[in-house]
Parts: C-alpha cells; sequence; structure tokens
C-alpha cells in the first residue's frame, strides 16, 4: 500500500515537490528557483514554460531523494502563487505571453476603468469579496487579451485557455494538448474576480464587463478529490491528482486552522493572514478579503478573511539583491541584532502599491525617520519590523471585522525561521506567536487536501493530529511602548500615499 502522499506548490520565486508521510512529516524535497522578469517598473512576469519544467524536475527529484518508487505515492497535490494569470492556446500548449505575477501593477488602468463604470473600488465586493485592485487575476486576463497581437480574436474563436498556475501546471500534468484536465479550485478561483463566492461559478456579468470569454475559464472543482491521473511518463506517472488548494489556503489547512475563529500568518515573499470564518462569509469593513478557505468534496464551503500583504520576506530580498546590504536573507538577523532598537527609522515597502487594508495603488516604497544616528544595522531592523508592524495592521482589522480578538497567532513561511522578528511580532501583537514543527505547511495543506480525497487521510481529525508545536514567543513588550512604536509605524506609512498620480 502506497504510504506517502506528494505536493507540488509552485510558488512566486521557486517550485517545490514535497513528500509527505502520513504523519504530515517530511520525507524529502526538491525545489528549483524560476527567474523573476521586470520588464518595466511596476512589472512582473514568470515564464510559464520554464515553470512547468522546474515542475517535471522537482516532481522527479523529491520522488529520487526519497528512494521511492511511484507505487508507494497514493496521490499528489497542487499548491499555488495565487492571482499570477497565465493564457495559452490549447492545442498547442504554448502561452500567449508570459504570466503576469500577482504583485504586477500594470493593470491600474483598466482597473481604474472598470470603477468609473460604478461603485468604485467596491464594485465587485457584494459578489467576489474583492476590492478592485492590480492584484487579482481578471484584469490581468484583460491586458493580455488588449495588448497582445491577435489574441482577443483567437480567444473569441474558442482557442486559448486561462489559468491560474494550478490549472497550468494540472493541465500540463493531465496530457497538455493531448487531454489535459482544464480545472481549478474555488480557492484560486475566488482570486479572480471572476467568481461568485455564493455559488462558486463564474459571474458572467463580471467577465463580460472586463472582456473575458467565458469559455477561456477553467471548469471550476472542490478542492478536494481525483481530478485526473498524471499523464507524464517519470516519476509521478498514473498517481491520481487529488487536491488543489491556494497557496495561502493551503497554509491554513496545513496548519490545521480547521475551525471558525482559528488563524495563521505566512511570512513569504509576502505575508497572508487568514481567519477561518467557517461556513459563513464575512464580508470586511476594515479592507480585508473575504475569500474560500477550502471546499472539501461534497461538503459545504468553508470561508476566510484575509488580509494579504504585498511586500514583506521580498525586501529582505530587495535588501539582499538591490543593494548588496546582505549575502544571505539570515544575515539581516545578524544586523539587526548589533542595534538595540530601530532608531527611529522606518521603511514602508510600498513596491507594489499597498495591499490590506489600505489598497493603494498610488503608494510607492519609503524610509523615514532618517538621522545622522541611522547606521546599517537600524536599517536591518526597519526592514524586519516592517513585517511585524504590517501584519499588526492587517490582525487589527480582523479584530475589527470578527469582533473576537485573536489570542495566539500561527506562523509559517521562510521568514519564520527570523527569531527576533518572531520576538518583535509577539512584543508589537501582545499575543503569543507559535510555530508548529513542520513549518512547511503550504505543501502540507495541499498533500492533505490529495491525500483525503483518496482515503489516505480519514478526516480532519488526523490534521489536527499531526499538528505539534517547535516554539512559542511570549510578548514582552509594555503598552507605551508598543503603541508609540506602532503609531510612528502608521505616522511613515501616510508618507508613502499620492506618489504615483
Ligand atoms: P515563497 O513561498 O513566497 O517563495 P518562502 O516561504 O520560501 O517564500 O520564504 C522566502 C522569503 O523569506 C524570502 O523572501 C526571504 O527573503 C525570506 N527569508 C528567508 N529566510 C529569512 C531569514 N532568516 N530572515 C528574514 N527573511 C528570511
Amino acid at each position: 500500500m502506497a504510504q506517502y502522499v506528494a505536493a507540488i506548490d509552485q510558488g512566486t520565486t521557486s517550485t517545490r515537490c514535497m513528500i509527505f508521510s502520513h504523519d504530515g512529516r517530511v520525507v524529502s524535497v526538491d525545489q528549483m528557483e524560476h527567474e523573476q522578469i521586470f520588464p518595466k517598473a511596476g512589472w512582473v512576469e514568470h515564464n510559464p514554460e520554464e515553470v512547468w519544467r522546474n515542475t517535471r524536475e522537482v516532481a522527479a527529484g523529491a520522488v529520487a531523494k526519497a528512494d521511492l518508487h511511484v507505487s508507494d505515492i497514493a496521490a499528489v497535490g497542487i499548491t499555488n502563487q495565487r492571482e499570477t494569470a497565465v493564457v495559452w492556446d490549447k492545442a498547442t500548449g504554448k502561452p500567449v505571453y508570459n504570466a503576469i505575477v500577482w504583485q504586477d501593477t500594470r493593470t491600474d488602468k483598466i482597473v481604474n476603468e472598470l470603477g468609473a463604470l460604478g461603485g468604485g473600488q467596491e464594485r465587485y465586493r457584494a459578489k467576489t469579496g474583492l476590492p478592485l485592485a492590480t492584484y487579482f487575476s481578471g484584469p490581468k486576463v484583460r491586458w493580455i487579451l488588449d495588448n497582445v497581437d491577435g489574441v482577443r480574436e483567437r480567444a473569441e474563436r474558442g482557442e486559448l485557455l486561462f489559468g491560474n498556475m494550478d490549472t497550468w501546471v494540472l493541465w500540463n500534468m493531465t496530457g497538455g494538448p493531448e487531454g489535459g484536465v482544464h480545472v481549478t479550485d474555488p480557492t484560486n478561483a475566488s482570486r479572480t474576480m471572476l467568481m461568485d463566492l455564493d455559488t462558486l461559478r463564474w459571474d458572467a456579468e463580471i467577465a463580460g464587463e472586463m472582456g473575458i470569454p467565458l469559455s477561456m475559464l477553467p471548469e471550476i472543482r472542490s478542492s478536494s478529490e481525483v481530478y485526473g491521473n498524471v499523464r507524464e511518463k517519470g516519476a509521478l506517472a498514473g498517481v491520481p491528482i487529488a487536491g488543489i488548494l491556494g497557496d495561502q489556503q493551503a497554509a491554513t489547512f496545513g496548519q490545521a486552522c480547521l475551525s471558525p475563529g482559528e488563524a495563521k500568518n505566512t511570512y513569504g515573499t509576502g505575508n497572508f493572514v487568514l481567519l477561518n470564518t467557517g461556513t459563513e462569509k464575512v464580508m470586511s469593513e476594515n479592507g480585508l478579503l473575504t475569500t474560500v478557505c477550502y471546499k472539501i468534496g461534497t461538503n459545504d464551503t468553508v470561508y476566510a478573511l484575509e488580509g494579504s500583504i504585498a511586500v514583506t520576506g521580498s525586501l529582505v530580498q530587495w535588501i539582499r539583491d538591490n543593494l548588496g546590504m546582505i549575502t544571505t536573507a539570515a544575515e539581516i538577523e545578524e544586523h539587526a541584532r548589533s542595534v538595540e532598537d530601530n532608531g527611529g527609522c522606518y521603511f514602508v515597502p510600498a513596491f507594489s502599491g499597498l495591499f490590506a487594508p489600505y489598497w493603494r495603488s498610488d503608494a510607492r516604497g519609503a524610509i523615514v525617520g532618517l538621522t545622522r544616528f541611522v547606521n546599517k544595522g537600524h536599517l536591518a531592523r526597519a526592514v524586519l519590523e516592517a513585517t511585524a508592524f504590517q501584519s499588526r495592521e492587517v490582525i487589527d482589522a480582523m479584530n475589527a471585522d470578527s469582533g473576537v480578538p485573536l489570542k495566539a497567532l500561527k506562523v509559517d513561511g521562510g521568514m519564520v525561521a527570523n527569531e527576533l522578528l518572531m520576538q518583535f511580532q509577539a512584543d508589537i501583537l501582545d499575543v503569543p506567536v507559535i510555530r508548529p514543527v513542520v513549518a512547511e505547511t503550504t505543501a502540507l495543506g495541499a498533500a492533505y487536501a490529495a491525500g483525503l480525497a483518496v482515503g489516505f487521510w480519514s478526516g480532519e481529525d488526523d490534521i489536527r493530529n499531526n499538528w505539534a508545536k517547535d516554539k512559542q514567543w511570549e510578548p514582552a513588550l509594555d503598552e507605551t511602548k508598543r503603541e508609540a512604536l506602532f503609531s510612528e509605524w502608521k505616522k511613515a506609512v501616510t508618507k508613502t500615499f499620492d506618489w504615483v498620480t
């Protein structure tokens, strides 16, 4: 009997394949980075063909590292960077343009034009749970249809397909032009701005206003069911593909936030706080998103409130790659530890405008509070603190929307290795911060979705039982200091507004 489940994690900076055992522990990992393409200020692209090549390689790599045979693997799940949009030719499998990445702000004019039809930024909130913003896929697809030669005509003739990275990977894994399955799940679909949150169907009216033919859109199935089998020869040949969750929803699932009121914060390229609100769809009045958390087979849909922050870990990358101040991300902690505090310096990384709770595409980054006193250590602290302050802002909004203050925060993602950041996060939130043993919760969540569909795990209790605490940080900052720092941060944020007009 198969002892393992595999997960493909198609992330923003890399693609991973991870193999998990029944107790939710990592058996092997293989990972490859892909190129970040920045053709102009504000534009971010990935090459979908490179991503697909990497997906095949890491799948083979992970299976080989664990010395497994395909018959050892019960199912494979897919999790992915959300919102990133690919359009391709269904006969050839060739993308018509690079994937436009979630952080890309080129659609700001399209977004403003749609808002001007009435309702402004709130135009589609009631149906989709989202404010009009460059972040979501719909306007990105519209941009491709408007700007790539001949593409609109080909789309209208039914020759082209759209997908987020989950769909692109699934379609290719199941045979591509030869019988590829064109499917997505409700967590990914809920980030396109084209799906009705109640019916989990594409909304013809919104698609019409955005000028997107419905024939391009994938079928929306649940997050946990068999969509098809891997057609490729090789490592995973024949294995059922049985789970799809957008990365943040996957992390929520992998963190066992399975009851209303449970929340997690993932610290990756950006930060994403998700609060499980159960089968109730809570509409935010404080700048958060309402989104699908998961839909397991024929069970009721579970919803979440989400605070999305565009730039956190990628600010550390920027300090490394654009300033050369550090050579590895982990080094930022040493610099930050060389000083006692931020020395009055605040870094607001509004590189892609500001997401939750502000939704300001006119904002751009700023470093404020500089004096001759400020040194590299203070700047390093300001970089790390920016992540914690931004997280506090979205958690404050969540507390206001839900009426129930968060009591503890489960954390995961690449940045949670940073102990200074974790302590400061507990200090600035005034609640304990808890890191699980398996910090790779995104891949784990996708594995759970797939494993549940094929009976490898029997139910949510298996997931709860597998979750174990690694470390907890207790708040240790007095209230006056905490609130003084936070109010200076908020003042710094206002300095980034109205930069792009
Ligand atoms: P993603 O899944 O979004 O690609 P990961 O969860 O792998 O991201 O996290 C990677 C991010 O975490 C990078 O942006 C990197 O700069 C940051 N990071 C990794 N290690 C550290 C560290 N020790 N301190 C601060 N940031 C870190």
